[in-house]
């Protein structure tokens, strides 16, 4: 169908001046709005609604609107409305194309559709029962494509009450005006899928926090600020989530980490600057630092104090508690890759030191690249020159009381500072990649005494010895233990070797071989510090351990602590649906030692029976224990 249009005549050159000159004035007004110094700054309501005004006060239509197309094509809704007599409304509109099939067909066929007599067009008839009812009037109307990429994603719709033949200046700048709003839904779009990128790669799903990626993003602002301020990167973990995942199930897991999210976000506390999750249950909270370290200590005392509150899980009550690692910048370290590794290291140091406590980085241990060089190189002389030494604390069987193993335990003593426990100087050893030989150090030494011991015709207990990551996933741990046990002529009976959850969890190919080497040679072998680990016990079922020691976490509040009670018997009957011996770690009094011997915990240790002791202070204790 043909539809008329105004079109002047042409000029001597072909064209019609007037309309060329009118479509002109359209574009210099949407040039004038696009570029004005505001319209960018607007939001993308905004844009919109100055677009409809401007197109509906010039084109002196009765109204302008935008119509959006469902994805399925089904429907057609108004989305913004502009009368110039009245302003912007916002009563909605829809159009079924089941009611308007022509319509909608020659919405995607055409790339234009107008009419200057909407209730006779047959392609806009069916809209005078509803649409175009006695209330609107309407009886011209021009639709402009607004495309979204290949999309049609609805139209720009300009209304006349009276007949009115559009003229080629009016179509040009409906289409101007539409491919606009194209072009500003297109940008809008792209900024919220670049927002939401944003937000995937700075926050956490499941607790809605900022991750590691925007903590560093946080620092790097802070640090480079013209006058940079001075701050506190506070590294919380949740301690033993994963024996309480293990006996309670990963859902009050899972709760406890969603709560612990919630108290440090809701955490009113002047100079906050962010929280982030930056591991399964470990947290950081960036703190302007008041540059006092007592004041600090005591803050982070009281978060520490809000997160230990009872959480309610259901119908029980579970308490959870939290090492914290502090460091601060610029002291600690001037750069984000170095602070995160101090704050990190200072969490350690606070579970080493028996978990529930705040732990400053540690200045005297590793103030200075100096300083933590100095005692590098000292730690590598003690190495070379027999600084370092082992102690031995026994091992009793449950229900005898006797002395049944023993466990090595490695000490530094230090040139200035005395002696060291491995709490002081293992995260160096580890850091500075002496660990593994420090692991060798020892294991030979445990050896010359056994030997010793033999020659002083004692009766030398299996003695534990603990490994590091690093020396369970070398390839050569067993040929090398091999040849220590024929060197010195020791039967494998003679040793066990301890190795934390953490060190067995990467995936090796090796690691299943070499713990079979070990059993092969007669050697026991036990997972240490049990639950405060990530092991699944999946993994361990497949692996050729003997035994289990429950961290002391466990055991120091026991029997008063109903936690830790349910925790310490759900291991218990893991250990016995898996066939291994399970020792108790760190037992001191004899409340905690009646209720492990009740609940058939085998052996027990700690200093109700004997402190790690100096090699001739144990060799003196075997003396005694022959003779009475
Ligand atoms: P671990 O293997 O769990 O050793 C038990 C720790 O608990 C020892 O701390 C021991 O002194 C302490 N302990 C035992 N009974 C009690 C008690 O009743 N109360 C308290 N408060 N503590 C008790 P230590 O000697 O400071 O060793 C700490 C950790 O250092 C060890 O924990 C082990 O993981 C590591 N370690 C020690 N020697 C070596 C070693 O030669 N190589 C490696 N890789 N790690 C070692
Ligand atoms: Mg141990
Ligand atoms: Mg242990």
């Amino acid at each position: 169908m043909t539809l008329p249009l105004c079109l002047c005549p042409p000029s001597a050159n072909g064209l019609s001046v007037e309309p060329v000159k009118t479509f002109f004035s359209y574009h210099k007004a949407l040039m004038q709005l696009l570029h004005g110094a505001y319209f960018g700054g607007l939001s993308q309501r905004k844009k919109l609604e100055a677009l409809l005004a401007l197109c509906g006060d010039l084109l002196k239509t009765d109204s302008v609107s935008i119509w959006s197309m469902s994805l399925c094509g089904a429907s057609l809704n108004r989305e913004f409305y502009y009368q110039p007599q009245s302003g912007h409304h916002y009563i909605s509109y829809t159009l079924l194309r089941a009611q308007h099939p022509l319509y909608f067909n020659a919405l995607e066929e055409a790339e234009i559709l107008f009419t200057h007599d909407a209730i006779q067009d047959p392609r806009t008839q069916s809209l005078k029962c509803s649409y175009l009812g006695a209330a609107s009037g309407m009886a011209s109307i021009l639709d402009a494509p607004i495309y979204d990429g290949n999309r049609l994603y609805g139209i720009l719709s300009l209304e006349s009450t009276e007949p009115r033949f559009w003229s080629l200046p009016d179509i040009a700048c409906a289409t101007a005006f539409a491919d606009t709003i194209s072009l500003i839904n297109t940008h809008q779009a792209w900024l919220n899928s670049r927002k939401e990128l944003d937000y995937i790669t700075h926050h956490d799903d499941f607790t809605g926090l900022q991750n590691r990626h925007a903590l560093q993003h946080r620092m790097q602002q802070l640090i480079q600020e013209p006058a940079p301020n001075t701050f506190a990167l506070l590294w919380f973990d949740i301690d033993r989530l994963n024996a309480i995942n293990n006996a309670l199930g990963g859902q009050v897991g899972d709760a406890i980490v969603s709560e612990v999210a919630a108290r440090l976000r809701g955490l009113l506390l002047p100079g906050k600057d962010m929280v982030a999750r930056v591991g399964g249950d470990e947290f950081a909270l960036l703190y302007s630092w008041p540059d006092d370290d007592a004041e600090l200590a005591a803050t982070v005392a009281s978060i520490m104090d809000m997160l230990h509150q009872p959480i309610d899980i259901g119908q029980q009550k579970l308490t959870v508690t939290t090492s914290v690692g502090v460091a601060l910048y610029p002291r600690d370290a001037d750069d984000i890759n170095s602070l995160l590794r101090c704050s990190e290291s200072a969490m350690y140091h606070a579970k080493a030191c028996g978990r529930r406590q705040a732990q400053f980085y540690n200045q005297a241990v590793s103030v200075s690249a100096k300083a933590r060089f100095l005692l590098e190189s000292q730690l590598i002389d003690a190495l070379a020159n027999q600084g370092l030494s082992v102690f031995y604390q026994p091992i009793m069987s449950a229900d005898l009381q006797t002395l049944v193993s023993c466990e090595a335990l490695v000490r530094w003593c230090h040139p200035s500072a005395g002696f060291l426990s491995p709490a002081e100087f293992l995260p160096l050893a580890y850091e500075a990649g002496l660990i593994a030989e420090l692991d060798s150090w020892v294991l030979e030494r445990v050896c010359q005494d056994i030997k010793q011991a033999r020659a002083q015709g004692l009766c030398m207990p299996p003695v534990a010895v603990n490994l590091s990551a690093d020396t369970v996933m070398d390839p050569l741990l067993a040929d090398k233990v091999f040849n220590l046990l024929e060197h010195y002529q020791i039967q494998g009976g003679q040793l066990e070797l301890e190795m934390i959850e953490d060190a067995i969890k990467e995936d090796s190919s090796t690691l299943p071989d070499t713990l079979t080497e070990l059993v092969r040679m007669g050697i026991k072998l036990s997972i240490d510090d049990f639950g405060t680990g990530y092991s699944s016990l999946l993994r361990l079922k497949n692996l050729p351990f003997t035994k289990l020691k429950i961290d002391r976490s466990f055991i120091q509040d026991l029997p008063h602590n109903p936690d830790d009670c349910a925790i310490t018997l759900s291991v218990l009957g893991m250990a016995r649906g898996l066939g291994l011996a399970v020792v108790a770690e760190g037992v001191e009094n004899i409340d905690q030692e009646q209720w492990l011997q009740q609940q058939g915990c085998h052996y027990l240790q700690g200093f109700k029976y004997h402190r790690p002791m100096p090699v001739s202070d144990f060799f003196a204790l075997l003396t005694a224990d022959m003779i009475s």
